[in-house]
């Protein structure tokens, strides 16, 4: 958070503006130039643009595209670049309207190229800034050569080592600030401590039959740690994610029982992340063992909502107390009128099925009052705490305490507010 209090580090060599029209290019050329961007090259249309990108003595890191271009239009370039395997991250600019541009942010996506941002024309100094920032990040997100090679039996030593651990983010109530619960998130920690995240092992846990311990071993942890914050009256519910996998093993249910009873905790206190589309993809499993996991009182949530493509008539056949809509709806729907719109939509429709909402990926001060004037119940992301190791939270939480009030007034903006 505080992005725009930060000062600016881009790691970018160079950038490669695409627009027809002049005004509007010197503009965006004014801005990087502004942003410190050292070599700025331009094109008036996507046939140079293509020309360029084989010519060019430093290749830029990226292009900026407006879509609206005589002869090759923008959406037509990008599609070029697919097709030549230009993998050069992207700044979509146009001054249509917001919905044109996102689709065309989706159709990006799904080339498998990275988008900065959809913007909406004339560009302004901050959306730039914080789209380059992006690329900053992202690079440095990148996984170093040592870290990319691990197979599947270095993650069943782990997995029979205990060294799959969870972190656990903040969930906290909209309107008060007061924290609810937690989101259990699988981390493999580094012998030089350097942390695997998720999303590097869990697809290979899934493929390799080892999805049922990892999620074992990871709702075994976060439980115990749930019944030592209860010995000390902290009352939390942890949310724990669950596998499509997992929907398809009879033993499950039976497992998760136990859990609770060796903990003493109350069902209400675990709730089961389990995301739209693979609840609509399993339907006959799914419903059985969800229903049986309801009827022992557990929470159950559907995880990423909007990403899926089920109608309300599919998901109200499921159990579920819980929709938790997925950060592309949450992150920026201050700014973004067709974002705010969904938003609104699904959280009168979860309010009016008497659901708990949750919105994921909140990290600006916009979104999170946006939270508050729609009545989502509960709120997670960067804004409020990064997942963090289990007893660290005693100490986050006494800081956050500090700022409920600048927080429910929505008055976060100064930096001696900051949360995390
Ligand atoms: P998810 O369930 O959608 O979890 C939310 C992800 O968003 C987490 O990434 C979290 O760190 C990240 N996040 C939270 N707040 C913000 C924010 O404000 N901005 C942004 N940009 N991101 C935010 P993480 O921890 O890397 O987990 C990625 C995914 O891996 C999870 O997505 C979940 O699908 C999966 N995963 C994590 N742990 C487990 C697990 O134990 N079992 C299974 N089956 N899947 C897991
Ligand atoms: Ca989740
Ligand atoms: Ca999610």
């Amino acid at each position: 958070m505080q992005l725009e209090n930060q000062p600016l580090s881009l790691q970018l060599d160079a950038i490669l503006v695409v627009d027809d029209s002049t005004v509007q290019r010197a503009h965006t050329v004014g801005l990087c130039r502004e942003l410190g961007v050292g070599v700025i090259y331009e094109a008036g249309n996507g046939v140079e643009a293509l020309e360029m990108l084989v010519q060019l003595p430093i290749p830029p890191n990226v292009l900026v595209i407006d879509l609206e271009m005589p002869g090759m239009d923008g959406v037509e370039l990008i599609q070029q670049l697919a097709q030549r395997s230009v993998h050069v991250p992207l700044i979509v600019a146009s001054s249509r309207e917001s919905a044109l541009i996102s689709s065309v942010e989706t159709m990006v996506q799904a080339l498998g190229m990275q988008v900065l941002a959809a913007l909406q024309k004339p560009l302004n100094l901050p959306q730039l800034a914080a789209a380059l920032q992006r690329y900053g990040r992202s690079q440095a997100a990148r996984p170093s050569r040592k870290e990319a090679t691990f197979g599947v039996e270095e993650l069943r030593t782990a997995l029979e080592a205990n060294g799959i651990v969870p972190y656990y983010q903040p969930k906290v109530d909209v309107r008060t600030g007061v924290i609810k619960g937690v989101e259990a998130l699988a981390r493999w920690p580094q012998a030089d401590g350097s942390m695997i995240p998720p999303d590097r092992f869990i697809p290979m846990a899934e493929q390799h039959g080892l999805i049922h311990a990892l999620t074992m071993q990871i709702a075994e942890q976060a439980c115990g740690q749930i019944a030592r914050w209860n010995k000390h009256g902290l009352r939390l519910s942890v949310a724990i994610n669950l596998s499509p996998i997992l929907l398809d093993s009879t033993n499950f249910v039976g497992e998760a029982a136990e859990l609770l009873e060796h903990h003493a905790l109350g069902a209400d206190q675990v709730v089961w992340e389990i995301t739209e589309s693979s609840v609509v993809a399993n339907l006959g499993a799914a419903l059985g063992i969800l229903a049986r996991l309801r009827l022992k009182g557990f929470g159950l949530s559907i995880d990423d909502y909007g990403t899926g493509f089920s109608s309300m008539q599919q998901l109200a056949r499921i159990p579920f107390t819980e929709l938790k809509i997925d950060r592309s709806f949450v992150n920026g729907a201050a700014e973004r009128h067709h974002l705010r719109v969904i938003l609104q939509s699904a959280l009168d429709m979860a309010n009016r099925l008497s659901l708990i909402t949750v919105a994921e990926g909140v990290e600006t001060v916009e979104d999170w009052k946006l939270l508050q004037d729609f009545g989502c119940t509960l709120g997670q992301g960067y804004l409020i705490a990064k997942p963090m190791p289990g007893d660290e939270l005693p100490i986050w939480l006494r800081k956050h305490t500090q700022h409920l009030r600048a927080l429910r007034e929505g008055r976060l903006h100064d930096k001696s507010d900051g949360l995390s």
